[in-house]
């Protein structure tokens, strides 16, 4: 089923906890929304589901306005972090419990609904432990039985609020890849909650990064990672450089020394700070395009050496993450001056710096 949200607006009390946020979803994509607490990534998800009433704009599914829909009739499945399962149902009557409580002119009869879940559970790779109680499961086992609670109404749009945000980082790690082979093998239109970038990069096929209640961009994980759209997607999608600079006539100039672009950055003219991950950063040869920096320390950690190092005049602090075994690594002293170029940045006029 694809989504459209349209324009949606919605406040608690005076808090606007959702600011006119827009979103095309296609039929069977896996999406994660990505934020920092309290950017409305549940507000947005529960507005989906129809748990929450926008206070203006529109949710489509299959292009038909959701509005007068209830929960009931949105086919939607849900998972949420502490969802807890009935504890006092087996596993069986957990998966079933949607069908069984559906009027009698929609509900399945007993076989098919047990077959079905029995289908479900093999799914999930939970066989055999049907008669189970849920406290007889260990954590990730409990969320696989509510991914399969969610399945067996056959949602047209599964929403997972942090599914795995309890559980210990090995679980979760398997349970990430094991729910993207599940989607691919269901292709359930699926949107997740994440506050983890690493969740969200590895798992989705396009990731929306949200920020105090809008979008801030939408994108497959190498556009957001690689080519963040905002000073705000840079920060919070990996540490970051960020220095001051100058575009004049589509040059840029980074602590007096004129730095060659090799891409179209026009939108950005004037005072600019320049946005750069440590390991975007190339150390250059003397005479070519570049900043000079001096460096101040050298930590050799396993696979990387960071130097930490100072712009000449303005005295910035600029990281550099180089493989430990780029030439360039090798043999760099404390005091030494070397010349950076960076490779991929972003140029953003100073006055966004705040937003
Ligand atoms: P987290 O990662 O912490 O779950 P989130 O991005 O999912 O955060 P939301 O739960 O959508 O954020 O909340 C967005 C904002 O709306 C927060 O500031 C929150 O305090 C506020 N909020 C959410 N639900 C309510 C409510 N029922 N009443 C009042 N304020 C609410």
């Amino acid at each position: 089923m694809d989504i459209q949200i349209r324009d949606i607006y919605k406040g608690f009390g005076s808090f606007p906890a959702l600011r006119g946020a827009n979103l095309d979803i296609r039929s069977g994509e896996l999406i994660a929304l990505l934020g920092p607490s309290g950017s409305g990534k549940t507000t947005l998800l529960r507005t989906i589901a129809g748990l929450e009433f926008p206070d203006a704009g529109q949710i489509l599914f299959g292009g038909v306005d959701t509005a007068p829909l209830p929960v009931s009739e949105r086919r939607v499945g849900f998972v949420f972090q502490h969802y807890a399962l009935f504890k006092h149902m087996t596993v069986l009557d957990n998966i079933t419990f949607g069908l069984r409580v559906r009027k009698s002119k929609n509900r399945p009869d007993k076989d098919a609904i047990r077959k079905r879940a029995l289908e479900l559970l093999d799914l999930v790779q939970l066989s055999g432990l049907e008669k189970r109680y849920p406290a007889q499961l260990s954590g990730g086992q409990r969320q696989r039985v509510a991914l399969a609670r969610a399945l067996a109404i056959e949602p047209s749009v599964l929403l997972l609020d942090e599914p795995f945000g309890a559980l210990d980082a090995k679980v979760r790690k398997d349970l990430r890849r094991w729910l993207r082979e599940l989607h691919d093998k269901t292709g359930v239109t699926t949107i997740f909650v994440t506050h983890d970038q690493e969740e969200a990069l590895e798992l989705a096929d396009r990731v929306v990064v949200m920020n105090r209640g809008s979008i801030e961009q939408v994108g497959s994980t190498s556009d957001v990672y690689e080519r963040p759209a905002t000073p705000f997607v840079f920060d919070f999608l990996g540490s970051v450089n960020v220095f001051p600079g100058t575009v004049k006539d589509r040059k840029l100039s980074i602590d007096g020394a004129n730095v060659t672009l090799d891409t179209d950055n026009d939108h950005a003219a004037g005072a600019v700070d320049i946005y750069v991950r440590p390991h975007d950063l190339r150390v250059v040869e003397e005479g070519s395009s570049g900043f000079d920096v001096t460096i101040k320390t050298v930590q050799r950690t396993g696979a990387i050496v960071r130097l930490i190092t100072q712009l000449k005049h303005n005295k910035e602090i600029v990281e550099v993450e180089l493989a430990h075994l780029d030439p360039q690594a090798i043999n760099r002293k404390v005091g030494e001056s070397i010349r950076l170029q960076p490779a991929i940045y972003g140029l953003f006029p100073r006055a966004s710096h705040d937003s």
